[in-house]
């Protein structure tokens, strides 16, 4: 699948990085160019560099990353034909169809039966089937839209696995698949899986358990597919949605613990309080009532002071507290130590003569950065529901007894 080789080579498949939500394939074919807005790109200057490297554009105008393909980046960069399977249901239906690599294969001396699967489409999901299964694997794959089927055939032949998909241009819910009792796992993405679902029966195998998923993006859809499973004698029958949700991680300045917030507003009520005695005090001494503090409303003497300044309300006192805290840490941390592989560092004006630290500001013992986690902006939504189920072998019969003098003990 793809090349192995170190180098890019003639005639390899790559996938060129241009952002993180640009991605395209491409062939080298020396005697080609690559343009796009990231710069002009002669295929020829491209062979024989490693897999992976950072390519500056010809006119220096901007660069490229060229990278070796594999599922996930076949999946982000593919030419689309039809709607396709992403990463998440990929790995979800992968894994609850128990598509697997073929160790158990050799043991079972014979080859495992993966598919058939249907419809090829943009070949998403099959290059992933594919390397799930590994080289004892097989899968059948079915598109009754011609064009289609013979682009996926091209692809699956330029990526060397075409020697273990056999890709059939059919309609599978009028004529069914081309295997019987073989399939391990079976895969169904189409308008109306229930057309398919007895087809499908006949495929699976029967001396063991067999799974189906069926991928249909509305619930009218799964109803009916449900319905039809349950007709059909399968068992086990399960629906899931997948939704992605990636986490942006961002670092940022750590802040002020909760103990040196609360110890600044300690300091800061009994500065407070202190203030108000004083007002009371010089109150009773002048006997105005402009000076005495104003009542209930949490204000202070809001005349003007002997400066011609407005005094504070205590709000206004809280917020200077809090922000004189956030300010002070924050100088803490970006002036007067910093991390070094994880150790405090400490200026030498804070050693004392004694080898101690001067503890004004006791080095903190977290890191000068945290670590911020928060859910992208940009989700991606429902793509489909997935329904499972299970065909189970047909119970043992039990013998039939011939000697009838047996049958009477
Ligand atoms: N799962 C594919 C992928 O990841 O690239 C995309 C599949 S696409 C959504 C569905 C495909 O099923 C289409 O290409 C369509 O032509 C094909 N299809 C629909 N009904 C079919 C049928 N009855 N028999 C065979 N193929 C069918």
């Amino acid at each position: 699948m793809w090349s192995k080789g170190r180098e890019i080579a003639a005639g390899d498949t790559v996938i060129l990085w241009l952002t993180r939500d640009a991605l395209q394939p491409l062939v080298i074919e020396p005697g080609k160019e690559f343009n796009s807005k990231f710069g002009s790109y002669r295929h020829a200057d491209l062979v024989g560099i490693p897999f992976g490297s950072k390519v500056g554009s010809r006119t220096g105008n901007g660069f490229i990353h060229v990278l070796r393909p594999t599922p996930e980046l076949w999946t982000m960069a593919l030419p689309h034909r039809t709607q396709i399977l992403y990463l998440a249901d990929i790995a979800f239906i992968t894994s609850y169809l128990n598509i697997k690599n073929g160790s158990q294969v050799v043991e079972a001396g014979k080859h495992i039966l993966t598919g058939p699967f249907l419809g090829t489409g943009s070949g998403s999901f099959s290059h992933s089937v594919m390397r799930s299964i590994g080289t004892s694997g097989h899968l059948w794959s079915y598109e009754f839209h011609e064009t289609r089927a013979n682009k996926a055939r091209f692809e699956f032949h330029r990526h060397g696995i075409s020697d273990r998909v056999t890709l059939t241009h059919r309609n599978v819910c009028k004529d069914g698949f081309t295997v019987t009792d073989t399939a391990d796992a079976l895969f169904l993405d189409l308008p109306a899986p229930w057309d398919a679902i007895e087809h499908a029966k006949k495929a699976l195998r029967k001396d063991r358990i067999a799974r189906i998923c069926c991928f249909s993006p509305c619930i009218e859809q799964v109803l009916r597919t449900v319905s039809a499973l349950n007709d059909s004698g399968f068992t086990d029958i399960t629906m899931y949605e997948t939704l992605l949700r990636p986490y942006d991680i961002q670092q940022t300045s750590s802040l002020p613990t909760i103990g040196e917030i609360s110890d600044k507003l300690k300091q800061s009520e009994i500065r407070r309080e202190e203030k108000r005695l004083k007002q009371i005090a010089s109150g009773h001494r002048g006997g105005s009532d402009s000076t005495s503090p104003a009542k209930g409303n949490g204000q202070k003497n809001v005349s003007a002071s002997a400066g011609g300044k407005r005094a504070k309300t205590e709000e206004e006192d809280i917020i200077d507290v809090e922000s004189q805290v956030i300010e002070d840490s924050q100088n803490f941390l970006t002036k007067d130590v910093s991390m070094d592989g994880g150790l405090l560092l400490v200026k030498a004006e804070e050693v004392l003569d004694d080898g101690n630290l001067k503890m004004e500001k006791p080095p903190l013992a977290q890191p000068m950065k945290i670590n911020l986690s928060k859910v992208m902006p940009e989700v991606r939504g429902h793509t489909s529901y997935l329904t499972f189920a299970c065909l189970l072998p047909p119970l043992p019969t039990i013998g039939v007894v011939e000697d009838e003098s047996l049958e009477q003990v």
